[in-house]
């Protein structure tokens, strides 16, 4: 399983690690995180604020997500990675990019969601909960 992971950045000036394992995962495919990360989708492992700590400098950028939640991502301003999300919605809970996870061989996304803003050449997993948009 995912244990605790770390990870960083392209040019590694942004160091993170995670003392447990990860509470959610999942993959989304909305405009917003296709943009902010140039992918065709942005994975993440959802973890508790208290059990995440960054070393490094990130800046943020804040948007309002469809739902009207503020969304801050946080990326290195060297290489311009992104690298974790904030979400209004649940203060408690990071969002990490996948993509800089250390060993991410372990991630399993449970829900596809933004399943309508797919591209139609990424394949997504029939046996993966999938959702037209942001569930709940
Ligand atoms: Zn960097
Ligand atoms: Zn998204």
């Amino acid at each position: 399983m995912a244990d605790p992971f770390s990870g960083h950045c392209l040019c590694g000036a942004v160091q993170f690690h995670c003392s447990a394992e990860p509470m959610f995962q999942a993959n989304c495919h909305c405009d917003d995180c296709r943009r902010s990360g140039g992918g065709a989708y942005a994975s993440f492992a959802f973890v508790d604020v208290d059990e995440f700590e960054v070393s490094g400098e990130t800046h943020a950028h804040q948007h309002l997500s469809d739902a009207g939640n503020t969304i801050t991502k946080h990326f290195c301003p060297s290489c311009g990675s992104q690298v974790y999300t904030e979400n209004t919605k649940a203060p408690n809970r990071l969002g990490v990019r996948v993509g800089l996870i250390e060993d991410a061989s372990w991630f399993e996304p449970k829900v596809n969601v933004y399943t309508s803003r797919r591209l139609p050449s990424t394949p997504i997993d029939p046996k993966v909960k999938a959702f037209d948009k942001m569930p709940g």
